[in-house]
This record gives structure tokens, C-alpha cells and sequence, in this order.
């Protein structure tokens, strides 16, 4: 049997410009995360601990509108989009907030499961690779307030967004975004009251003059947070502002 025979698949495998972590993958395949078992060998250009069954089940948000990643028939603007815009340029996120995704984010953000947000944010950096979309200038994770930090011991949106980095080969930005203040419970507030709340909570300590940036985090839920966001970075001088979560609420 010739060599050529084995497949293009194979001969990917072996190809020399291929790095360690490939042949470490493919000499002991990390177990999937979602159901625990070891991928094939054969199941190559998938993502380090999630077998491609799993991916292709997982709660992907494939027709969402650009402006705020609700879903949306064809993909198109919502209305509410079009008649009330946000103060970012457009929305993305990877997943619908459902299982397995959303058990994952949990054991991310409460058990300090960073394999989780590992795989996670993997998937997101495939996913936005697959999309073709043109990639911003610099990523920036929402930040915790220090308090928060302190109890936690890290930001779960700052593990995201390094992993998300080193994949797309963007940089980031840590310490340019700080939280000034502790938000207050935003469940069961209007619009309005989450704005004017949310007013004042963060900074940017430095410039953004000309930059096209993306806003990483977990979940997003109102897109309050994102929003107030936005308005600091646009007053920082980025010129084009994406946001970007793992997974995406139901609510609104
Ligand atoms: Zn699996
Ligand atoms: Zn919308």
C-alpha cells in the first residue's frame, strides 16, 4: 500500500511543521470532557478533550444576530437591534448557555476547573477561525472587581481570553480595563436601571486610540455590562468594538 494511500488525514499527522502537542495528542488523546472518552487517534483538527461527537452536539449558537447573539432566523439584525442598537459593534458567542457548556462554565467559575476553560475557549478560538471573520487588534477580558479577585483567586474571563490569545494569535490586554466598583444585583431590573447602575464601574487605564478591540467573559446575560464597556473603550478611542462570550442567556 502506498504511503499516499494512508489518506490526507494520516500524512497531516505526520507532517514535520505539525507541533508537540500534536504528537503528544495523538500518542495518549486527552480523555473528552463532556463523556469522558479518549477521541480516536484518527480524529484529527479537533479540539484537545472534546471528542467530535460532543462537538458536534454541544449547543452551538450558529443563527444569532450580529448585534446582540439572541437567535435569529438567518442570522439576521433583530428588530430590537435595529431600533435600539448597542454601544458595541457586534456580538458573538460560541454556545447557547445549556449543558454540558453551562456545568462547565460553573465547575470554570466556582471549582476553578481550568481544563474546562481550557477546551472551552478552544472551541470558541475553532469556531471564530471557521467563521473567517476578520480578527480585532487586541482582546481584553471584563474585569473583576478586586475584591471579587481576592475571594476567587482569578478571573475566570482572563483564563478564557489567554487561551483564546494563544490560539488566534492575538494579544491581550490584562490590565487595561479595571472594575472601580462592586456592580449591584442587576436581576429583575429594567434596561434603564441596569445602565444607570452600571455607570461609573469601570475605567480604562490607558489608550485605545485606533484599535480594533474584542470584550471577553463567560456568560453574557443582559449585555449590560458589555454595553457600559463599550462606552469606556469608545471614549479610550477604539474605533470598532466586538464582544465575544463563551455562551449566551436565554434572557434579556
Ligand atoms: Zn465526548
Ligand atoms: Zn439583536
Amino acid at each position: 500500500m502506498s504511503l499516499a494511500a494512508t489518506g490526507d488525514v494520516n500524512l497531516r499527522m505526520i507532517d514535520p511543521v505539525d507541533n508537540c502537542r500534536q504528537l503528544l495528542a495523538l500518542i495518549a488523546p486527552p480523555r473528552c470532557l463532556f463523556c469522558g472518552l479518549r477521541p480516536h487517534a484518527a480524529a484529527v483538527n479537533t479540539v484537545e478533550g472534546c471528542c467530535p461527537g460532543c462537538r458536534r452536539d454541544l449547543p452551538w449558537n450558529l443563527e444569532a444576530c450580529p448585534g446582540c447573539a439572541l437567535p435569529s432566523a438567518g442570522a439576521q439584525r433583530c428588530r430590537r437591534c435595529r431600533e435600539r442598537p448597542a454601544r458595541f459593534d457586534r456580538a458573538w458567542t460560541a454556545f447557547d448557555l445549556a449543558e454540558p457548556v453551562h456545568a462547565s462554565l460553573l465547575g470554570l467559575k466556582y471549582r476553578a476547573r481550568f481544563a474546562d476553560g481550557r477546551v472551552l475557549a478552544q472551541l470558541m478560538a475553532q469556531a471564530l477561525r471557521d467563521d473567517g471573520r476578520a480578527l480585532p487588534d487586541c482582546l481584553l477580558p471584563v474585569p473583576l472587581h478586586w475584591s471579587r479577585l481576592m475571594r476567587r483567586g482569578y478571573n475566570q474571563a482572563q483564563r478564557i481570553t489567554r487561551v483564546l490569545s494563544a490560539e488566534l494569535g492575538v494579544p491581550m490586554d490584562e490590565s487595561l480595563l479595571r472594575r472601580r466598583r462592586r456592580g449591584r444585583d442587576q436581576i429583575g431590573q429594567s434596561a434603564a436601571a441596569r445602565r444607570a447602575n452600571l455607570r461609573g464601574v469601570f475605567e480604562a487605564r490607558g489608550s485605545l486610540q485606533g484599535r480594533r478591540i474584542a470584550l471577553v467573559d463567560d456568560v453574557m446575560t443582559t449585555g449590560a455590562t458589555f454595553d457600559e464597556l463599550a462606552r469606556v473603550c469608545r471614549r479610550a478611542g477604539a474605533v470598532d468594538i466586538e464582544v465575544w462570550a463563551v455562551a449566551r442567556t436565554r434572557l434579556a
